[in-house]
């Protein structure tokens, strides 16, 4: 039983019709990866870079970081790797950056508008990225919290300036898609990056306008609400006009039928907690993807939540 279960974890994402969609764990700390890769994962979807700051009482130093990141690339051992930049603000405070209060830090100075702010806290970290990338391996790097073209275009020449000073090679250059501004322009945002990473947890809190660690608020911060998934919808179209690839790194992610609706939405890639996964892979390798597409059709046309979970188990 045990054995039968392993093997099922290691087998892909393959629906019925054999469409495949790739599965990422989210994992922040090499120590973790053995773990991830054993419930099946098939690399690192988001590798959340601000545990390396939150987790001590300073900053690491761009040696430190160098270690870990490569770290997590020979973890891999030449599985994918996406690796976002820091992602500080919002809910992610860091007391030793003393940064200035805010009143509404969500709508503040956070992920990569505070990258752009402070080059002390993004060079050290894109140049410990491009130096783990000089030693192999498949290393991506993602920016969080994008809601416009020029914060692209200016953290594209940070990398491209330090790629080339270090003389390392290219890698995929990503962003996240979890502001509703980048979801509604993904295909003007799509010719400036490599692939779109959608966080619906920060998507639905932004698109319902509800604080996501609001605990009065929870039930209704549904990211299967039919708006965030007429966002994802955009996005996956504004993606495919460049051929760009799309993933979900959010907690539906990891939600059996949340899986299913994204794959039919036309995501390729899922990346969640590593427990999640062998769930996921079971419920995916259920159906064919004309069947989640019909289901992600009914879905986003919806008029609740509520709605879209009843066609849980409604024939899809
Ligand atoms: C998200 O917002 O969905 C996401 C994956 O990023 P985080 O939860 O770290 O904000
Ligand atoms: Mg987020």
């Amino acid at each position: 039983k045990r054995a039968e279960e392993e093997e099922q974890r290691s087998l892909p994402a393959r629906l019925t019709d054999g469409h495949q969609v790739a599965i990422g764990a989210n994992v922040n700390r090499p120590d973790q990866v053995p773990l991830a890769l054993a419930q099946g994962g098939e690399g690192v979807g988001l590798m959340r870079t601000e545990f390396l700051f939150l987790e001590r009482g300073d900053t690491p130093s761009e040696d430190e970081q160098y270690e870990t990141y490569r770290g997590m690339i020979d973890a891999l051992d030449g599985r994918p790797l996406i690796v976002r930049a820091l992602d500080i603000g919002g809910d992610k405070q860091v007391a030793h950056l003393n940064l200035p209060h805010e009143e509404n830090p969500f709508l503040g100075v956070r992920g990569a508008r505070l990258l752009l702010r402070r080059p002390d806290l993004l060079e050290p970290q894109l140049r410990a990225l491009y130096r783990a990338a000089k030693g192999g391996g498949d290393l991506s790097i993602m920016f969080p919290m994008i809601t416009s073209v020029p914060e692209v275009i200016a953290l594209r020449s940070h990398c491209e300036r330090i790629r080339a000073e270090l003389d390392a090679p290219a890698v995929p250059i990503g962003i996240m898609i979890e502001v509703p501004a980048a979801a509604i322009q993904a295909d003007v945002l799509a010719a400036h990056v490599d692939f779109f990473s959608i966080g619906t947890n920060d998507l639905t809190q932004y698109a319902l306008a509800i604080d996501r660690q609001n605990p009065d608020l929870a039930a209704e911060a549904d990211s299967l609400h039919p708006t965030v998934l007429r966002l994802i919808r955009m996005t996956v179209e504004g993606a495919r006009r460049h051929d760009r690839w799309v993933g979900v790194c959010g907690g539906i992610a990891g939600d059996p039928f949340g899986a299913a609706l994204l794959t039919g939405l036309g995501v390729a890639e899922l990346s969640m907690t590593p427990r999640d996964i062998p769930a996921v892979k079971a419920r995916l390798r259920e159906s064919d993807l004309a069947t989640l597409e019909a289901l992600a059709a009914k879905a986003v046309t919806a008029e609740t939540a509520e709605q879209v979970r009843a066609l849980d188990g409604a024939g899809a």
